[in-house]
């Protein structure tokens, strides 16, 4: 049965013709301020929301956990209609800002060595009610939401469709009616994925988990440097950023020991030159039995990170260190699909 948490007004309409357009805007703007069941749109008729309760759901998941850190962050665990398990994440900052972080898949296909996600495997992509969903869910406990990262679960860009059709829900004027600049998508760094989003939108903002800029050490970290290798990232970047002028933020996960060598630096520097970017660092979150070349991975010293932070710095690049948040209940990046996930 079909939900209609990822559908715009016109397309509600378009799935049941039998509905006057200002049934659809009615239906829609009750999901958006929250509403889970036909029984609270209590301006359509008795018989019409037996009709609809019939024909197709509000809500295709459903909460099966919620943890709380006690640095605020909170994870849902949602259970998807043939019984995967996916999380989503909601953050706060200093500032009392909450940002919102969704997955697009079940699992991931990329294996990157340092991720929880990566070890999972795939199991399948999300449609666009369960990616609008999770932001649903985590709006229930908090109302002001401002902005959204899909740094949740899963490679974004091997789901375009769908996530392009949830941005359309959330940024929806009648609904939710969030701005896109506030919403950011992060990639492996799929090539083809970049170009498209160029062309065809969504007009969000672009990161991209660059982790290393030396091609042999990425290829080992990130398998997907093989088939989508440095010059051509960078090739799609520059596209990207004549098509869509925005700056795009390059995330580098530091693993203790591994990627912080002046190599590293070096070769940052060197592919962030001629791009619009930030510099995003994040210090690699604890994944247990995870290891690289035989060694077990590590968390970076605050040393080390300071000392290569200064290193680009000195370099001319803007840099920005990630907070780390929600580590209690492995909420924090790289840790998701700890319980039971897929
Ligand atoms: N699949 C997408 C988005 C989800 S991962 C991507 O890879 O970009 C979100 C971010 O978390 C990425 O920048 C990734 O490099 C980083 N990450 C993965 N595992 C991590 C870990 N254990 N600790 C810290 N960051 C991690
Ligand atoms: Fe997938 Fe991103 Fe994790 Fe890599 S870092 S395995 S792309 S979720």
């Amino acid at each position: 049965m079909i939900s209609l948490s990822g559908l715009c007004p016109e397309q509600i309409v378009t799935s049941f013709p039998f509905l006057p357009g200002f049934r659809a805007k009615q239906i829609f703007k009750w999901i958006a301020k929250g509403a889970v069941s036909f029984d609270e749109m209590t301006d359509l008729s008795l018989d019409l929301r037996k009709d609809l309760k019939n024909r197709c759901t509000v809500y295709s998941s459903a909460v099966s956990q919620k943890l709380e850190d006690e640095d605020g962050t909170i994870k849902l665990q949602l259970r998807l209609k043939d019984g995967s398990e996916i999380e989503a994440v909601l953050l706060s900052d200093a500032e009392n800002r909450r940002t919102a972080c969704l997955s697009t898949q079940a699992g991931c296909p990329m294996a990157c060595a340092f991720c929880k996600t990566g070890t999972l495997g795939f199991h399948r992509n999300l449609d666009a009610s369960e990616i609008v969903e999770q932001f649903l869910y985590l709006k229930s406990l908090h109302k002001d939401i401002s902005n959204i990262v899909i740094m949740g679960m899963g490679e974004p860009l091997l789901n375009m469709e769908e996530l392009h059709q949830a941005v359309s829900v959330i940024c929806h004027p009648l609904g939710l009616g969030l701005s896109r600049r506030r919403i950011t998508v992060s990639t492996s760094g799929i090539v083809d994925g970049i170009r498209k989003m160029a062309e065809h939108g969504p007009e969000i903002r672009l990161a991209v988990s660059i982790t290393t800029a030396d091609e042999e050490l990425r290829s080992k970290l990130m398998p997907v440097n093989k088939s989508n290798p440095l010059p051509l990232l960078k090739e799609a970047l520059l596209y990207y950023q004549k098509k869509q002028e925005k700056r795009i933020t390059l995330e580098a996960v530091l693993l203790g020991g591994i990627n912080t060598r002046q190599q590293d630096a070096d070769a940052l520097v060197s592919f962030a030159k001629g791009i619009d970017c930030v510099i995003n660092l994040i210090p690699w979150n604890t994944v247990d039995g995870l290891s690289f070349e035989g060694k077990r991975l590590i968390e970076p010293k605050n040393l080390e990170v300071d000392n290569f932070l200064t290193q680009l710095e000195r370099r001319g690049l803007n840099v920005t260190k990630r907070s780390r948040k929600g580590r209690h209940i492995s909420g924090a990046c790289g840790q998701l699909g700890s319980i039971n996930t897929v």
